[in-house]
């Protein structure tokens, strides 16, 4: 299903899971000692996004231009690639990302690391396999696995193997999303093998929401408030604070009076983290919304006084 005047978002979503990482030791995505799994593909495009590999719906090309330098290494990438994407520059070679088949016959051959792979196909019973080797700390700290990304439902049917696979061992779930879904799919197949969700909302006002995310926010405030409503698991609302635009007043003091509406008595607050904005260049032109990403100026850390703004505005204010 798609809203009116908005172009379906469609990636592959089959019994195989398209990742572009996998995080261990992590202590920040939910309780106790777990794994990070990030999936490629999201249906928004934020201009703030600080994942932007997680943005390209399929498995994709960097390449640091930085790092290449021909004259060192006589350019063996360009005799490996028939996809004609690679091309003879004069310091460093030019790369057409959109022509790139991900063949992967040039990354081994390059000796800089200039271009990589970003994103790989897995088998469930590939991924559950790397994953279950840290079930024992997962279980002595009460940790487990946090879907994140990209935007882990767009691939619903894999991620319904994977945590399926993964609560028939006894292991914590939770998922990281942008709220952007099919409700009765996420219902039936995703839902009940989840401990913990994190759902992040940005943006009150329609126009804002399609002007800065590219998409409408109705269905994801529609999401929430049904799992709010339905759901028998913690739903933790997030709240990412982006100088210039989520973090205006009008949004967070709407932002406000929707929690306290539904009765949420809590959120987190994720202040502006500047990183998102050095890797962009990797991936040429092939993200959805580059243009929007690219648009959105860089600017520092949001300072502690800035983000006790926020918090004073959406806790406090009235509209
Ligand atoms: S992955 Fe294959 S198609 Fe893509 S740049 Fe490398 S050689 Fe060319
Ligand atoms: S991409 Fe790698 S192999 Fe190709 S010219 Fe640059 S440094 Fe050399």
């Amino acid at each position: 299903m798609s809203l009116e005047g908005e172009a379906p978002f469609v990636m592959d979503d089959g019994p195989k899971g398209l990742l572009f990482d996998i995080k261990r030791n992590s202590s920040e995505d939910g309780p106790g000692i777990r794994t990070t799994l990030f999936f490629k593909g999201c249906p928004l495009s934020c201009s703030w996004c600080h994942n932007l590999e997680g943005l390209a719906s399929r498995a994709s090309l960097l390449f640091e231009v930085g790092r290449c330098r021909t004259e060192r290494c006589g350019a063996p990438c360009l005799s490996r690639c028939e996809s004609g994407c690679l091309m003879p520059g004069e310091v460093s070679i030019q790369v057409q990302h959109a022509r790139c088949a991900r063949c992967d016959a040039c990354f081994s051959h390059c000796p800089s690391g200039a271009l990589r792979p970003s994103g790989w196909w897995m088998e469930v019973d590939e991924l559950l396999e790397r994953v279950l080797i840290d079930a024992p700390f997962f279980l002595s700290s009460g940790g487990g696995v946090t879907c994140s990304g990209g935007e882990p439902t767009a691939q619903m049917a894999f991620l319904h193997l994977l945590l399926r696979g993964l609560k028939a061992r006894g292991i914590h779930t939770a998922l990281e999303s942008c709220g952007h879904f099919d409700y009765d799919r996420f219902q039936h197949l995703i839902l009940p093998y989840l401990d913990l969700i994190y759902f992040d909302l940005k943006l009150m006002d329609e126009a804002e929401s399609r002007r800065h995310t590219g998409r409408s926010n109705r269905r994801i405030l529609d999401n929430f408030i049904r799992l709010n409503q339905e759901a028998t698991i913690p739903i933790r609302p997030r709240i990412p604070l982006i100088p210039g635009i989520t973090d205006r007043r009008e949004n967070l003091i709407q932002l406000g009076a929707f929690l306290r509406r539904h009765q949420v008595g809590n959120c987190s607050l994720l202040p502006y983290n500047p990183m998102s904005r050095d890797r962009g260049a990797l991936f040429g032109s092939e993200i959805p919304g580059a243009g929007r990403v690219a648009r959105y100026p860089s600017r520092g850390y949001m300072t502690a006084e800035e983000a006790q703004r926020c918090a004073e505005l959406l806790f406090n204010a009235r509209p």
